[in-house]
């Protein structure tokens, strides 16, 4: 029992038994909490935790992380290509020549092609549609990058476009259209294949299911 409780009690001070008129941490610490908070992954309680270690540790946790957040901050781009998010237009993917430019990954969102990329089995480059088609919430095939892909695929130079929806309704839609669009073109269309469960989706898979969803992808039938 601390002090201050113990002499309250002594006097009867009522007022003192109050603990929420007193704040624990200042507005700031609270704003970095609230902050963390929001985070996905991160609730209140691991937010708490994450602000305590970077006060106590601020050269070796807060700085290098003040540091980071700036310089992603000042860099942050949507790459014009792809879609990706990175901190150069073109991205890091799309300007590595080491890349195979004759196969292109078309994705959901750019999480699924940082989960694909993680794999280290796609050699080629990426397309993010930024989304799915859903005619119940309203999003058309022009509310997502579809023209953009197909324009990417009519310059020629894809001999394969891998479709990795996710195994969702609306992602197997999805692929489906998009098959549809690039038929007329010349270019061998496969999707992922066994592994992925049903209803899954890509973001929250370990990286051997996604591997072999990979590796054992087949022609869109
Ligand atoms: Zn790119």
């Amino acid at each position: 029992m601390s002090a201050i409780f113990c002499e309250a009690s002594r006097r009867g001070d009522e007022a003192a038994f109050l603990p929420y008129l007193f704040r624990m941490a200042s507005p700031e610490i609270e704003a970095l909490t609230q902050a963390l908070a929001r985070l996905p992954g991160l609730g209140p309680r691991s937010a708490r935790r994450a602000v305590l270690h970077l006060l106590k540790k601020r050269e070796a946790a807060l700085a290098p992380l003040q540091r980071a957040l700036e310089a992603v901050s000042d860099k942050l781009a949507t790459c014009s290509t792809c879609g990706n998010v990175d901190t150069s237009d073109p991205c890091g993917v799309c300007a590595d020549p080491r890349r195979d430019a004759r196969m292109l990954c078309v994705v959901e969102e750019v999480a699924d092609l940082w989960a694909l990329d993680r794999t280290r089995l796609f050699p080629g480059r990426f397309h993010v549609l930024g989304g799915r088609l859903a005619a119940l919430e309203g999003v058309r095939p022009e509310d997502l990058t579809i023209d953009a892909l197909v324009g990417r695929i009519e310059q020629g130079g894809i001999d394969e476009v891998v479709l990795a929806m996710n195994a969702t309704l609306e992602g197997q839609t999805t692929a489906h259209y998009i098959a549809e669009r690039i038929e007329r073109f010349p270019v061998r269309v496969t999707q992922l294949a066994h592994g992925l469960p049903v209803g899954g989706e890509l973001d929250y898979l370990d990286e051997g299911t996604l591997a072999q969803a990979l590796r054992a992808r087949r022609p869109v039938g």
